[in-house]
């Protein structure tokens, strides 16, 4: 008894010591690394664009790159904001995506929206090398729809002063482009709309001068398979693109949304950008109703990129439901 506890005792102690080696031995490969890596030469993240499909007709997400926002800052209910965005983990500043989206219908190449050009600095104005990415030319876009004029829609027609797009007529509705365009200087106009009238005189303007701009009227057919729907508020002419084919839809909604993480809860909350807020509060709610009865698709210019989900209402609220991601690309409407 007595030496077999001896021995069991010097097998115990051996079991230790291989064990406190091999403890060792990891820690010293866990403490000493790797070889050093050297940075990799794209500094970057991958292209900005997202294909599917709508029936027959292409589409493609395209990022125009992020803008950086202090969104308790813009957004009304300041208070709230921090709120919602502590809930859920975002800091501010919020990296704000800008996504414009281009169909392909076979008939016509059509991009909705140019995102921000040279307008809004080094995150954004993407969107040409992204759209090249995709496998298209600035020059084979024929229709240019815009949700409404401002610099992170409209401000990528131009870059100094020269049209990106020089085959493309401009549709807009008449309303954005005599506030924002056309109007007169008046003494009483704040700093923010002299900036945005600068900004899209510089960018909107050459496509009038020749006379490549023609306007969309309110909730009607602009090409076949696209209608207008008008939702005034966040801009005077804001509007909504509902595409369709083969019995699939996609609503392509501009600025609906600035923020998923406040909006959805809370569609009551403004921005500060809107030329009429509480009409825009109302336009938000009827989209966001009618996306979530019709179980639609919806294309958004400032959610995440891609910026393609559902709505879903949660009892009072809505909730946005990002579409899976498909690493080929999917019929992005597959229950018509
Ligand atoms: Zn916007």
């Amino acid at each position: 008894m007595g030496d077999n506890t001896r021995c069991d005792i010097g097998a115990l102690s051996m079991k230790i010591i291989s064990r406190q080696l091999f403890l060792f031995a990891l820690f010293a490969v866990v403490i000493r690394g790797g070889a050093p890596v050297a940075p990799a030469t794209s500094a970057g993240q991958a292209p900005g664009f997202y294909k599917g499909f709508l029936g027959t007709f292409e589409v493609t997400a395209l990022s125009d790159g992020t803008a950086s926002r202090h969104l308790d800052e813009i957004l009304s209910n300041p208070g709230l904001v921090r709120e919602e965005l502590n809930a859920d983990q975002q800091t501010e500043p919020v990296a704000v995506s800008i996504n414009a989206y281009l169909i392909n219908t076979g008939s016509h190449l059509v991009l909705i929206d140019t995102g921000a050009g040279e307008l809004f600095g080094a995150a954004s104005g993407l969107l040409i090398s992204n759209l090249k990415a995709a496998g298209y030319q600035p020059e084979q876009i024929d229709t240019i729809l815009l949700t409404h004029i401002h610099g992170d829609h409209s401000g990528g027609l131009c870059l100094g002063g020269v049209r990106q797009f020089p085959n493309a007529t401009v549709y807009v509705d008449k309303r954005d482009l005599e506030y924002f365009v056309t109007r007169k200087d008046r003494t009483d106009d704040s700093e923010t709309l002299q900036r945005q009238l600068k900004q899209s005189r510089a960018t909107v303007g050459p496509y009038l001068k020749t006379r490549k701009i023609a306007f969309i009227k309110e909730n009607s057919h602009v090409i076949a398979g696209i209608t207008t729907i008008s939702q005034p508020g966040h801009t005077p002419g804001h509007t909504a693109y509902l595409v369709q084919n083969s019995g699939h839809a996609l609503l392509v909604w501009g600025d609906i949304i600035h923020s998923s993480e406040v909006q959805f809860a809370h569609p009551e909350v403004t921005v500060a950008y809107d030329t009429a807020p509480s009409e825009a509060a109302e336009a938000r709610l009827r989209q966001l109703q009618f996306a979530a009865s019709k179980g639609m698709i919806v294309a958004s210019a400032h959610i995440s990129f891609p910026g393609l989900g559902h709505v879903r209402k949660v009892g009072a609220v809505y909730r946005w439901l990002p579409i899976p991601y498909s690493s080929t690309p999917a019929e992005l409407d597959p229950k018509p």
